[in-house]
């Protein structure tokens, strides 16, 4: 594979086009073209002999578009095809107040969460910082609409561990925040994982305040370790305590994302245990109701469930919603395209 342009900030590409010999304003132009989504092919601004200089040494398109799904609730879904050919996938959900995009961070992952499509055939490869630029630039490109952004929004929830891969995710995250790109602010992506400690603590001192979203799904550490795995390596309790640093650090109210899978972790039970783990914390749950995937045996709770699980936690003085599940007729859960798309 060749270098991919856009791991590179905007000091880079100035030192890039002098290094080839280009006068100054070339990099302005260079920067402005791969931030609206450009191919380095199609930024006509800049002379054919550069272009061409360029792409000997970088590639083209490093992430490409080669499928669209449009689910009925608006929300789309795309296979990202690799400059080496791996495939990675996205989605871009449409609300109110904006769109907000599920980039990748890995193709494949290694935690190995039970009910997860994308952990099905492990992690191939880290994506570079430049690689989760690109899905954001792309799918901007395509919904932007004058100065009006395409996506306002961003949640590292797609395939991969994002602190599995910190040093690029760290990287896209000070690039897709940095005020001469994209510019989104912080305050505006999520990041989830499912409970590096370690790394959650190292993320509170970057100084990108981004919204943390740890996924729990259990409420005891040894029913958790059946569906994740990580938690043999990270307790609930070393969660929590990143959880608390994380809010010290960057005043960020966290987020629990809960899956409801039936006759798993759905009780009047586990509802008591999850209010005395979490009561009079700076922090919210997000309730979703398991989305099934064919290689998984898990089920989801019913929706009566859902609601009365939601219910006993409001009682118990936690603020909880249960999420509306998007895309469910187009494949929205964690790796469920790419899984079918590589199965097919
Ligand atoms: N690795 C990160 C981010 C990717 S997964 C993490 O674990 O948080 C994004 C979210 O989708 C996580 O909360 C994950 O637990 C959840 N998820 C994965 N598979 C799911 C499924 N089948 N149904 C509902 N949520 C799922």
């Amino acid at each position: 594979m060749k270098r991919i342009i856009q791991d590179l900030d905007y000091n880079q590409i100035s030192e890039l086009v002098v290094s080839l010999g280009q006068p100054r304003f070339r990099a302005k132009q260079l920067f402005l073209g791969i931030t609206q989504g450009k191919r380095i092919s199609e930024i006509s601004v800049l002379p054919q002999s550069f272009r061409d200089k360029l792409l000997s040494e970088f590639e083209d398109c490093p992430v490409e578009i080669i499928k669209t799904l449009t689910s009925a609730d608006g929300t789309e879904k795309y296979l990202f095809r690799l400059a080496d050919g791996n495939i990675i996938e996205g989605v871009l959900m449409r609300y109110k107040y904006g769109n907000t995009q599920c980039v990748s961070t890995q193709v494949g992952c290694r935690m190995g969460c039970k009910f997860c499509a994308s952990t099905l055939g492990g992690r191939v490869r880290d994506l570079t910082s430049g690689e989760i630029l690109a899905q954001v630039l792309t799918v901007n490109a395509l919904h932007a609409q004058g100065k009006e952004r395409g996506v306002t929004n961003i949640v590292l929830m797609g395939s991969g561990e994002p602190l599995d891969n910190y040093e690029n995710v760290v990287a896209f995250l000070k690039n897709v925040t940095a005020a001469e790109g994209i510019n989104i602010s912080a305050r505006n992506i999520s990041l989830s994982t499912c409970g590096l400690a370690d790394k959650m603590r190292e993320l509170a001192d970057e100084g990108i305040p981004v919204n943390l979203t740890v996924s729990l799904h259990s409420t005891g550490d040894s029913e958790r370790a059946r569906t994740m795995p990580i938690a043999n390596k990270w307790t609930i309790a070393e969660v929590l305590d990143a959880c608390a640093y994380y809010f010290e650090k960057t005043g960020r109210r966290y987020i629990f994302e809960y899956a409801l899978i039936a006759g798993e972790n759905c009780d009047e039970r586990h509802a008591e245990q999850l209010i005395a783990l979490l009561k009079g914390k700076p922090c919210h749950v997000n309730l979703i109701r398991l989305n099934e995937v064919k290689e998984r045996t898990l089920a989801a709770a019913d929706e009566k469930q859902a609601y009365r699980f939601l219910g006993l936690l409001e009682k118990g003085g936690l603020s909880a919603t249960l999420r509306r599940r998007t895309g469910a007729d187009i494949g929205g859960a964690c790796g469920q395209l790419r899984a079918s798309y590589l199965g097919s």
